[in-house]
């Protein structure tokens, strides 16, 4: 689950990572008196969507007016920013953050998450923030420093010093390095209080009067710690989540909608990512990723199905079940089920495997619904690319 950078900055400023004056902003009056409280030469009016590249999309503005703050709110709330990390239709900006501006004097970045290969958490560090990290690991990787946390030992004074001396902080700012250290161990305190699984901030910038601030933030959760963390769930903003997702949510299936044109149900994570290759093998593309669980049952296929179905891209659906915790025939009758309670208008494949599969297929053919059944998991794959024509 992801949070809007204000959100972001308050959990920084419970942990005592340091941020700007800040308050969140959703209209021209709000913003006008706050502007008066906050009472700043620099003010800065920031849109809050979960995406990143605001600011070269136009969603953050700087001003040292006053006045001329409740006209940016205006201006902001209700535009439809579009930004390289929302895509072509773009995000709608429903609230601000207005903040006291900071003089730059140096733009680093940080960020925390887990390690993939040792599975620690590993600090992520350059000085080149600002920029997209990813451009910089692109071209000059030597730019990037990491360091790996032993969760057994916790955050260590030297991890922030390696850290520290690897950014040239001593030579760039000796006045910060205590500070940026700190900081590390309060990053490194949040991340594993409140299950994050990512943390970042980009820039976290060398102000011109020698202080340490976090610029811009970003932290992410692990959905299955959610529930560990009350304070954490509030700040869940459904606007910013497919509703397909949402709906999928509540159904308790396993739902990531993506730009394919091939629906696919199927049993198990793994037999699921192994769906999505074959689709792309045999030429198109899949619509989703839909894992209706090892206990799937008729009301959990009826589910799927219409939030398949829901979407405008599915072109097919592919259903490709093994039938180990759950018997075949079982999910022939969901299918059939299921196919009465919701009109089914594309082209349907099944490929059935496991228990039982002889008489689920059976019973797939006997019943008068337009399907093609496969026995096996290449042949289906071409099936059902086939009748939905190859992916544009
Ligand atoms: P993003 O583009 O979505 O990552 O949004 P950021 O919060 O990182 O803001 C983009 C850029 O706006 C930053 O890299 C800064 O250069 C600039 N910016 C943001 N806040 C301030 C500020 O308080 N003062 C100044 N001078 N620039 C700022
Ligand atoms: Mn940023």
């Amino acid at each position: 689950m992801n949070v809007h950078e204000f959100q972001a900055k308050q959990l920084f400023a419970q942990f005592g990572v340091p941020v700007p004056r800040g308050k969140e902003i959703t209209s021209p009056e709000a913003g006008a008196s706050w502007a008066a409280e906050l009472n700043t030469p620099v003010f800065v009016v920031k849109a809050q969507i979960h995406a990143g590249g605001r600011g070269k999309a136009g969603g953050v503005k700087i001003t040292k007016d006053k006045a001329a703050v409740p006209g940016l709110v205006k201006e902001l709330i209700g535009k439809t920013l579009i930004t390289h990390q929302t895509g072509p239709k773009g995000r709608e900006v429903r609230r601000l953050l207005v903040e006291e501006g900071a003089g730059i004097a140096k733009e680093l970045y940080v960020s925390l998450l887990v390690d993939r290969d040792s599975g620690w958490p590993v600090f992520i560090a350059s000085t080149e923030g600002g920029m997209e990290i990813e451009e910089v690991a692109a071209h000059t990787p030597e730019k990037i420093i990491r360091e790996a946390i032993d969760p057994a030992v916790g955050f260590q004074g030297y991890n922030g010093r390696n850290v520290a001396f690897a950014l040239g902080l001593p030579a760039m700012e000796p006045a910060v390095v205590t500070p940026f250290i700190q900081m590390l161990g309060n990053l490194y305190r949040l991340f594993m209080d409140k299950n994050a699984a990512m943390v970042e901030i980009n820039p976290l910038v060398i102000t011109s009067d020698k202080k340490l601030i976090a610029l811009d933030g970003k932290v992410s959760f692990d959905a299955n710690g959610l529930f560990r963390h009350p304070d954490v769930q509030q700040m869940r903003d459904l606007n910013e989540e497919d509703p397909l997702e949402i709906e999928a949510g509540k159904s308790e299936l396993n739902y990531v909608k993506l730009d394919g044109n091939i629906g696919c149900m199927v049993n198990g994570a793994g037999l699921a990512m192994a769906t999505m290759d074959v689709i792309k093998l045999a030429g198109s593309e899949p619509a989703n990723f839909l894992d209706v669980g090892g206990g799937a049952t008729k009301e959990t296929v009826a589910a799927g199905f219409r939030i398949l179905l829901k979407d405008p891209n599915v072109k097919g659906i592919f259903i490709n079940i093994f039938g180990g915790i759950v018997r075949c025939e079982r999910i022939a009758h969901g299918v059939i089920e299921a196919a009465k309670e919701v009109k089914i208008t594309v082209p349907l494949v099944v490929r059935l495997q496991g228990t039982n599969a002889d008489e689920g297929r059976k019973l797939l053919a006997e019943s008068g619904l337009k399907l093609e059944v496969a026995n096996d998991l290449w042949e289906a794959a071409q099936k059902i690319v086939k009748l939905t024509g190859k992916a544009a």
